[in-house]
């Protein structure tokens, strides 16, 4: 069992959109007392914002300007879980909506913005001690990190996870939408120029189809414990 970390580590979780690796995050954060950082939800708020502001998602000089330009901060809420603040406004639900969804790998694929976000993200993680996770965190934003994890799920579970996470939040989504959504955001997230969707070569691998999100944060806590340089 992990007791106390000496050292602060850095976690990177990476995978395809409903693998787990945000909540399992969000929970190892908590329980190793790390900072949790959610990368998504970033290129979430500038799509966002581009879908307010009527800018074209596949007007690339646009869209860099306004990643380098948009002010992004995570807070923590007084129940301790953390929203993200775009320009001061919190669009932690409004970020997950549909509209976004459709739009964000658009918008994820763009290398100015990429860069812009990335360079904010490196800033985050600069001292140590978050688990960060997203799409290319072991490859590009934390290659130093002390432990990367590239999580997996068949494409019909990840998309029965998302819906049952959209349908407990009230929204009227069919599974059949967001199976084609999850379908569409892995093609383009793996196959963009910039930063693709993809393991690093010393992440550590796991399907978690068959698991409880418990059973995987005690495997990654497991993992993480044995690392004797990193933990006591
Ligand atoms: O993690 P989440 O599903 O919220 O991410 C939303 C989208 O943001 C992904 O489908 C991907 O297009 C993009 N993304 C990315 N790189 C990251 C995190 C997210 O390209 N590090």
């Amino acid at each position: 069992m992990v007791k106390r970390i000496r050292k602060k580590i850095s976690i990177a979780v990476d995978g395809p959109a409903g693998s787990g690796k945000s909540t399992v995050a969000r929970r190892i954060a908590a329980e190793l007392g790390l900072l949790y950082i959610d990368t998504g939800a970033m290129y979430r708020a500038i799509t966002l914002k581009a879908l307010r502001a009527g800018i074209s998602l596949y007007d690339e000089a646009a869209l860099g300007r306004l990643a380098r330009e948009t002010g992004l901060e995570f807070k923590e809420m007084p129940d301790g879980s953390q929203h993200l603040f775009m320009d001061g406004e919190d669009v932690n639900e409004e970020i997950r909506s549909m509209p976004v969804n459709d739009g964000v790998s658009l918008v994820a694929a763009v290398k100015e913005v990429r860069t812009a976000l990335v360079e904010k993200q490196q800033e985050l993680g600069a001292r140590g001690g978050v688990v960060m996770d997203g799409r290319d965190i072991g490859t590009v934003v934390l290659p130093q990190a002390e432990w990367k994890f590239f999580l997996t799920a068949s494409p019909q579970e990840r998309a029965r996870r998302r819906w049952r996470e959209l349908k407990a939040k009230g929204l009227n989504v069919s599974l059949k939408e967001i199976k084609a959504n999850i379908a569409r955001r892995d093609e383009i997230d793996s196959n963009r120029k910039v930063n693709p969707l993809r393991p690093a070569a010393d992440a550590i691998h796991l399907d978690t189809t068959k698991m409880s999100i418990e059973e995987v944060v005690d495997w990654i806590k497991e993992k993480v414990g044995e690392g004797k340089t990193n933990v006591l």
